[in-house]
């Protein structure tokens, strides 16, 4: 069994740029490229396999037909989302439903996210959560575009982590570039988006009142997140978020300095991308080179392995049943 090394989908994006291509190295679309879905089995762009029995297989389809690869989980669709996000722009201010409301409205899974930031300009900053006591106060700012009254602003730098749970009003200013694990969904009710109008179409994008003022939670509270740093040798492993506070995925960090072995979760399957420096991985006597902007799926077989260099990996495993 080898490791899927994944090849990404670029989504266009009003507020997107091109460092996707200069701080990654993607081979990109021209325009103004917003997102990378780095891991993706969403039917909106999926992300192929390029290594070994299964390259050129889609992920969503893997899924569907090697349930074995991912510990025999169950659920309809792959239900983890790893992207790269470049807020050339400011994004729309916007919230996202949970599986409830998504599943009636939208037909799909609702949208818990979280960012670990990459990259922020000096002074950067993000909105997240909202001043409104009440859904009468709330329904009232967002109908009379009270933007400074209603949203908070967080400064933000990289290293920093942030938890957006479903029901959150959140956008990453411009000048930030993150790395996004989220709940498989393409569902983003907007709010507000800064009156823009889009270069292509000449039309302003479609905003969202009525579906933010159902799901947006009143009043907003900041949910609690405490890293968890472990120390191997010289290496660091930090765990951002984890069930039950995180109930759909587990996050963490994995500073490499030589050498960390690694094993999953109960019998899970692990989800990593390299954000800076390079190595290798080793599983079952294979060896991988890695580097920055490679993305990974180690499946529920591999039951352990071994990554050394000078390197920064992201990673998460599912925590759903
Ligand atoms: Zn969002």
């Amino acid at each position: 069994m080898e490791p899927l090394f994944l090849k990404p989908y670029f989504q266009p994006k009003i507020w997107g740029g091109r460092k996707l291509e200069t701080i990654f190295d993607y081979d990109i679309p021209e325009g103004d490229i917003g997102e990378c879905w780095a891991i993706s089995g969403h039917q909106h762009g999926q992300s192929v396999v390029i290594n070994g029995e299964y390259a050129g297989t889609k992920l969503g389809d893997l899924w569907n037909e090697h349930r074995e690869l991912f510990g025999d989980a169950k659920g309809d669709v792959f239900p983890l989302l790893t992207k790269i996000l470049d807020a050339e722009d400011s994004l729309s201010v916007q919230v996202h439903p949970d599986n409830a409301y998504s599943k009636e409205h939208e037909g799909e899974l609702g949208k818990t996210e979280c960012w670990y930031i990459i990259d922020a300009e000096e002074g950067a900053e993000l909105i997240y959560g909202h001043n409104a006591k009440t859904h009468e106060e709330l329904n009232s700012m967002l109908e009379n575009g009270q933007w400074n009254d209603l949203l908070r602003k967080v400064p933000v730098k990289k290293g920093d982590f942030f938890y957006v749970p479903s029901g959150t009003v959140h956008a990453l200013n411009k000048g930030i570039m993150v790395l996004e694990t989220q709940q498989s969904s393409d569902t983003t009710y907007r709010m507000y988006d800064y009156d823009r109008v889009d270069k292509k179409t000449g039309e302003k994008r479609e905003l969202h009142i009525k579906q933010s003022e159902d799901t947006i939670t009143v009043p907003h509270v900041d949910p609690k997140i405490n890293i968890e740093t472990k120390k191997n040798g010289k290496n660091l492993i930090n765990t951002f978020v984890h069930s039950p506070q995180s109930p759909f995925f587990a996050v963490y960090e994995w500073l490499i300095k030589d050498e960390l072995n690694l094993q999953h979760k109960d019998g899970k399957y692990t989800l990593a991308s390299v954000i800076t420096g390079s190595g290798k991985l080793v599983t079952d006597g294979n060896e991988y080179e890695l580097k920055k902007g490679d993305h990974f799926l180690i499946p529920a077989q591999i039951s352990n392995w071994t990554i050394s260099g000078d390197l920064q990996l992201i990673s998460s495993e599912s925590e759903e049943k």
